[in-house]
């Protein structure tokens, strides 16, 4: 088979195509006919070795396809079934081996290229808006990069539950993706000195319930200047690079504020948890309420470039390689 493999970290330079043998699924495993996967900022971190990885890697955290084989112990699922998955890394590839337990079949009336690229955002979106902080309608929340894979779909999962997002965006056009998204006022971050001042004009001087901030060192502290008495700063991310230490103190400054640094695996750890969310987005993608922009497909030759395109703020939306 035709794989994208690391065998050393660094920049998108390091991911290159390999012909591999074809791998066959061990128990409780799945072997997968790619249809496409999702590329995720997660990816990135794999690659810079952020997140270490044993090498050589397949990177590709999240995917759809077709079950080509199965291993031992699997009873719920059979070839030909399709399946979609998030979490579990190979996906770079024409096959891939997923862990049954992190299977969701994909629903009747779901696109393929979407239940690929919908469930690592579109959870993650889930576990912050309804989860994390729960968003109570008529309440504001700001969300960063809201034209981005999390950013939209965190943008239209919160506004449907009746909040009011403010989004931040470094371009006009993702402005004009943000408000397409649900966003009520948007914030080039990009060209304003004092983002929390804004925030705080916004919110006639409040603050906002909640800061979801997948940015990270550029955008900290204007988060957590952001937030109203007993806010919830959800750091969830660090596209700009890694949040320095901080002093608790500060979060008692800022309102008896709280702070959180989440991740997706905690938010699904168990089967029942996985199906309810996962569930909930296909649901939401079926009845019109969550919609997932496509920004971007690319060959599976030209992962490189669309590590180089997600790290350098050329994209909107969801990227996807596509094996075949
Ligand atoms: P996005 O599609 O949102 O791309 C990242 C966006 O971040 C860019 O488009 C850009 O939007 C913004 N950004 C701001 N500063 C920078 C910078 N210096 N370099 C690059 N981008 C920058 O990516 P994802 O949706 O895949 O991921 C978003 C964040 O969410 C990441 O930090 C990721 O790690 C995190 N995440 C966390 C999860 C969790 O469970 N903890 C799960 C999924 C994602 P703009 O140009 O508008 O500023």
């Amino acid at each position: 088979m035709r794989a994208i493999q690391i065998t050393e970290t660094g920049g998108p330079e390091v991911l290159r195509l390999v012909e591999l043998p074809d791998p066959s699924p061990g128990p409780g495993q799945l072997l997968v006919e790619v249809a496409a996967a999702g590329v995720n900022y997660i990816d990135t971190y794999h690659c810079s070795g952020a997140y270490p990885v044993p090498l050589p890697f397949i990177p590709g955290s999240e995917g759809a396809g077709t079950v080509a084989a199965v291993g031992r112990d699997v009873s719920d699922f059979a070839v030909g079934d399709q399946v979609a998955w998030a979490g579990s890394p190979g996906s770079y590839a024409e096959l891939a081996l997923v862990p049954a337990a992190q299977a969701v079949p994909v629903p009747p009336g779901v696109n393929i290229e979407i239940a690929a690229g919908c469930l690592l955002q579109g959870m993650t979106a889930h576990y912050l808006a309804v989860s994390v902080h729960a968003v109570q309608p008529g309440e504001t929340v700001l969300v960063h990069a809201a034209a981005g894979g999390t950013g939209s779909l965190l943008t239209q999962l919160a506004t449907t539950r009746g909040g009011r997002v403010i989004g931040t965006v470094s371009t006009p056009d993702k402005e004009r993706l943000a408000r397409q998204a649900g966003a009520a006022e948007v914030i080039r971050y990009t060209e304003v000195d004092d983002v929390a001042g804004e925030v705080r004009r916004l919110t006639r001087g409040d603050g906002v319930a909640a800061v979801y901030d997948g940015v990270g060192a550029s955008t900290f502290d204007a988060s957590l200047s952001s937030l109203r008495r007993r806010g919830m700063l959800a750091l969830f991310g660090a596209a700009s690079g890694p949040v320095p230490p901080v002093d608790p103190q500060r979060l008692n400054s800022a309102g008896s504020v709280f702070l959180t640094r989440p991740k997706l695996a905690d938010y699904v750890p168990t089967r029942d948890e996985l199906t309810w969310r996962a569930g909930e987005v296909f649901d939401a993608i079926l009845d019109g309420s969550l919609r997932i922009n496509i920004g971007g497909r690319y060959p599976l030759a030209d992962a490189r470039r669309a590590h180089q395109d997600l790290q350098s703020r050329r994209t909107t939306g969801k990227l996807l390689l596509l094996p075949r």
